[in-house]
C-alpha cells in the first residue's frame, strides 16, 4: 500500500506548567533559573511523615484553562497516586488525577496562522481552521530535572512538585502540521491568558505525541506508537513525520505494529524502540489518602469572572484599535508580556504602529539578550513612550534609541531625555549641521557629481562623512534630509 493507503491517527498529550508563586503541595517557590535544590522542604522532597496542602490556585488556573477551551468541569473532582520509582520522584508515587479530572472533554481551536510557515494552510472560518478535541485535562505535579553525563547523573528537585497540567487530546489529528499548529494555538491561548508561560524551550511546555496508522476504511485504530518528552514544536512535526513515514514502510513490508514507546533523537532524526506496552495498571494508581475530593462550585465562578480574551479576539483588537500590520499583531500576541508592556506604552502617549515596530525589532532582541521579560526589566512604559519621542523628535535615530536603552537600563531612574544627552545626543543647532553639510559637499565635488549622474547610493557616504565632523552626533536621518536639500537647491 502507500502513504495514502493509510490513515493516520495522532493524539498529544501536553504537559503545561501552571504560573504560580509556589508549587503544588508545598509553599515552597516554584520558578525556574534558581540555585539547584534551593527551593526544597520535607513535603516535595517525599519525607516520611510529610503531608501536601493543595495550592487553590493552581486549581482555579486549571479550572480556567477548561473553561476557555469549552471543557465541563464536574462538581467533584480527585487526587489519585500514580506509583513507579524513579530518582526523579521521591516519594515514588506522582500525585495526580485518574479518573475523575478537573476538565472533560472541550475543544483546541487551530488557529490559521500557527500553522507552519513552509506548509499548506486549509482554509479557514474566521481565523479557526478546526477545533480538535480534547479528551481532558487534569493536574498533577512535575518531576525533578534530571541531567545526565557520561557515567553520573544529576538532579535538582527545585522543579519537583511544580503544578502540572497535562492537556490530553482525543486521537482526533491526522497531519504532523496539525500537530505543529494544536501545539502553537494551545501555547497562545496559556500565553494569552496567562495561565502559563508555555516556553518549551525552558521545559514549561512539553509534549508527548502519539501515532497509529490503520487502511482507510478500517474501523479500528491500528496499534499507538508513543514518543515521550518532545520539547519543541518542530521536533514534534519532525518525530511524526519519521514515524509516519517508518510505520508506512513496515506495514508495506508485512511488519505488524506493536503498542510501543520509542525516544525520538531529534539530532539523529529517528526514533529508537525504548519499551513496549505499557498500561495504567502499570502504575497501580489508586485514591490519595492525604488529600480530599475538591468541590469545584465557586472555583468556577472565580474563574468566570476572570475570563481572558483568546488570541484570535486579541489579535484582531491590536489591528483594529491600534492600526497594527497582521504580522506585527501577530508576534505581539505570541508574547503576554512584551502585548501587555505595547498597550501600556501606547497609553503612555506613544505612537502604536512605531511602538511595535520598535518592541518587535529592538526591545524584544535587549530583552533576549538580557535574559529576562518586559515586565521585570527595569524601565516602565512610560519611559519606553520617551524613548520612542525622541526618535519621532529627530534627536536620536532607531540605533541611537538602542544606546539610550542601554544607558537607562544601567543607570535606572534616568529620563530618556537626560539619557540621550549623556550620550551626547541633542537636537541638532540645524545652522551648525548646515555649515558642515556644505563644507562636505564642497570637499568631495566627484561624489556630488556621481550622485547627479545617478548613484544614489553615495548619499549615504556623504552622510557618514558629515556624521564623523559633526559634534554632538546628529541623527543621520537629519543629515541626510539636509545633503538631498541641498543637492535639489544646487540643481536650480
Ligand atoms: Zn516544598
Amino acid at each position: 500500500m502507500l502513504a495514502n493507503d493509510y490513515e493516520v491517527t495522532i493524539g498529544l498529550e501536553v504537559h503545561c506548567q501552571v504560573r504560580t508563586a509556589t508549587k503544588m503541595f508545598c509553599s515552597c517557590r516554584a520558578g525556574f533559573g534558581y540555585e539547584p535544590n534551593t527551593n526544597v522542604c520535607p513535603t516535595c522532597l517525599g519525607m516520611p511523615g510529610a503531608l501536601p496542602v493543595l495550592n487553590e490556585y493552581a486549581i482555579e488556573r486549571t479550572i480556567l484553562a477548561g473553561l476557555l477551551l469549552g471543557s465541563r468541569i464536574p462538581e467533584v473532582s480527585k487526587w489519585d497516586r500514580k506509583n513507579y520509582f524513579y530518582p526523579d520522584m521521591p516519594k515514588n508515587y506522582q500525585t495526580s488525577q485518574l479518573d475523575l479530572p478537573l476538565c472533560i472533554g472541550g475543544a483546541v481551536p487551530l488557529y490559521e496562522w500557527a500553522f507552519p510557515a513552509n506548509s499548506k494552510t486549509p482554509m479557514a472560518q474566521d481565523g479557526v481552521v478546526r477545533r480538535v478535541k480534547l479528551d481532558h485535562i487534569h493536574l498533577e505535579e512535575d518531576a525533578a530535572k534530571l541531567t545526565h553525563y557520561a557515567g553520573y547523573s544529576l538532579v535538582d528537585y527545585n522543579r519537583g512538585g511544580t503544578p502540572l497540567m497535562e492537556i490530553v487530546s482525543a486521537p482526533d489529528l491526522h497531519t504532523p502540521d496539525e500537530a505543529y499548529a494544536y501545539l502553537k494555538s494551545l501555547q497562545q491561548i496559556m500565553v494569552c491568558a496567562d495561565i502559563s508561560n508555555a516556553d518549551m524551550e525552558k521545559g514549561e511546555m512539553r509534549c508527548d505525541v502519539n501515532v497509529s496508522l490503520r487502511p482507510k476504511g478500517q474501523q479500528k485504530l491500528g496499534e499507538k506508537i508513543e514518543m515521550k518528552n518532545i520539547n519543541s514544536m518542530s521536533a514534534a512535526r519532525r518525530a511524526l513525520i519519521y514515524e509516519i513515514r517508518r510505520q508506512t514502510e513496515e506495514l508495506n513490508a508485512g511488519i505488524a505494529q506493536v503498542q510501543s514507546t520509542r525516544r525520538w533523537d531529534d539530532a539523529l532524526g529517528e526514533s529508537i524502540v525504548m519499551r513496549t506496552k505499557e498500561n495504567a495498571h502499570d502504575y497501580r494508581y489508586h485514591t490519595c489518602p492525604d488529600l480530599i475530593p475538591v468541590r469545584t462550585a465557586l472555583l468556577v465562578q472565580r474563574a468566570e469572572r476572570h475570563m481572558p480574551e483568546l488570541p484570535e479576539a486579541r489579535r484582531k483588537r491590536l489591528m483594529q484599535e491600534y492600526g497594527l500590520p497582521v504580522t506585527d499583531a501577530t508576534t505581539l500576541v505570541g508574547d503576554g508580556e512584551l502585548c501587555a508592556c505595547f498597550e501600556q506604552t501606547v497609553q503612555a502617549g506613544a505612537p502604536s504602529r512605531k511602538t511595535a515596530n520598535w518592541m518587535i525589532n529592538t526591545l524584544s532582541s535587549v530583552l533576549t539578550e538580557k535574559e529576562t521579560t518586559a515586565a521585570d526589566a527595569p524601565l516602565s512604559p512610560a519611559d519606553f513612550a520617551d524613548i520612542i519621542a525622541l526618535v519621532e523628535q529627530g534627536i536620536v535615530s532607531t540605533n541611537q534609541a538602542r544606546e539610550v536603552l542601554g544607558y537607562m537600563w544601567q543607570h535606572p531612574g534616568t529620563h530618556a531625555p537626560v539619557a540621550a544627552d549623556a550620550l551626547g545626543y541633542k537636537k541638532a543647532d540645524s545652522g551648525a549641521l548646515e555649515i558642515i553639510v556644505d563644507a562636505t559637499l564642497a570637499e568631495n565635488q566627484d561624489m556630488v557629481e556621481m550622485i547627479r549622474s545617478g548613484n544614489a547610493k553615495l548619499v549615504n557616504a556623504l552622510t557618514g562623512k558629515v556624521m564623523k565632523t559633526a559634534n554632538p552626533k546628529p541623527n543621520p536621518k537629519l543629515v541626510t534630509e539636509l545633503i538631498l536639500a541641498r543637492l535639489q537647491t544646487m540643481e536650480k
